[in-house]
């Protein structure tokens, strides 16, 4: 397992939850957004009434899941986590549409990939509080109306540019989650080390931010693992040296990159001579699916100026030839 990926074993998880801040107080960063969601949150309680649909966008593990419970513990509401893959049929949506109570939050994460007839069943739901339920088949079909109680859709999604218009346009207020800082990122670790109980001194704090590609939920996995480390060495004290020692075991180089985007890297440059070349053929010759290259490593490999992508196709930055300790041939474009 990669571990930059999400955690699947129960204690991970477990952990992971209990990282969680609870309220936007504790949430670190993204003072953009979190301004803008404050004063949403504020209004809506001041006119007692349900807040806006929300829309949160932006690379994995900044923080989406996290602020829709936020969200939720703010408005004083229940939260219902669904996602866009788990809603294959408009009847999935019904299902959980008919069951939300007045003022719940309703989660869905990877809201691009629900199906198109669940699609506009949303939009009516969002819209106008209320669904046609389907009932019989073909000519003998008809649509019963549902009221719906108010309630909040936050959605999630990597790119809100993969989202129809149509939908876009339903949510009351848009934040976009940008790559967090590596002071940031220091404050997230200092949090969760204080939870964790753990002995971590400023410089490795600073180590291991760096390496966390700009994602608290990799800070906080890296840290774990900088803990594992610790433990099996005895060290009780935890320095930048034992931090980097930790680190550079599971693979997460000095620039924060994985296995999986030095392979997308190494493939653009030793296979496609930098490039440029379109993206499906770059997901196959890594082996990863196309959505994954696509919102988990480019964005990332692109901030750091190692990927660029043209209209012609992505391309190896004169850093990434550097990065990989390759030669750039003569003839490379960028
Ligand atoms: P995905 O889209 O893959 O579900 P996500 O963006 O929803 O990812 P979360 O699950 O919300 O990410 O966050 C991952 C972890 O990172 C959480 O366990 C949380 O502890 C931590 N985290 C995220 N954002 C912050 C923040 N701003 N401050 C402190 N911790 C954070």
């Amino acid at each position: 397992e990669r571990v930059t990926a999400s955690g699947s074993e129960p204690e991970e998880r477990a952990i992971e939850a209990a990282l969680r801040p609870k309220n936007l107080h504790d949430f670190v960063g993204q003072q953009r957004v979190r301004g803008q969601l404050s004063l949403v949150l504020e209004a809506a309680r001041i006119r007692e009434r349900t807040a806006d649909h929300v829309l949160l966008s932006g690379p994995p593990g900044l923080g989406k899941t996290t602020l829709a419970m936020i969200i939720a513990g703010e408005m004083n509401a229940p939260l219902r986590i669904s996602s866009g893959p788990a809603i294959q049929h408009a009847g999935d949506l019904a299902a959980i549409l008919s069951s939300l109570t007045e003022g719940e939050v309703l989660f869905l994460d990877e809201i691009h990939r629900m199906s198109r007839p669940a699609e506009e069943m949303l939009y009516m739901a969002m819209e106008d509080f209320r669904v046609d339920i389907v009932v019989g088949k073909g000519a003998g079909a008809t649509a019963i109306p549902l009221a719906l109680p108010p309630f909040t859709l936050v959605g999630a999604t990597t790119r809100a540019g993969l989202l129809p218009g149509p939908l876009r346009d339903r949510f009351g207020f848009t934040g976009h989650l940008e790559f967090y800082s590596t002071d940031e990122l220091e404050l997230v670790l200092r949090r969760s080390a204080m939870l964790m109980d753990m002995r971590v001194s400023s410089a490795a704090f600073a180590e291991i931010a760096s390496r966390s590609r700009g994602t608290p939920r990799i800070s906080n996995r890296l840290l774990r693992r900088v803990r594992d480390w610790a433990l099996v060495h005895g060290t009780e004290q935890i320095d930048a040296r034992a931090a980097s020692a930790a680190l550079d075991m599971y693979e997460v180089d000095a620039r924060g990159l994985d296995r999986l985007d030095r392979s997308v890297l190494h493939a653009l440059c030793t296979k496609f001579g930098g490039g440029p070349v379109g993206l499906s053929t770059l997901a196959i010759a890594v082996g990863e699916e196309t959505e994954t290259v696509e919102t988990v490593a480019e964005p990332f490999l692109v901030r750091e100026g190692l990927l660029g992508r043209t209209p012609r196709g992505r391309i190896a930055m004169p850093a990434a030839w550097e990065h990989l300790g390759l030669a750039m041939p003569a003839d490379a474009i960028f």
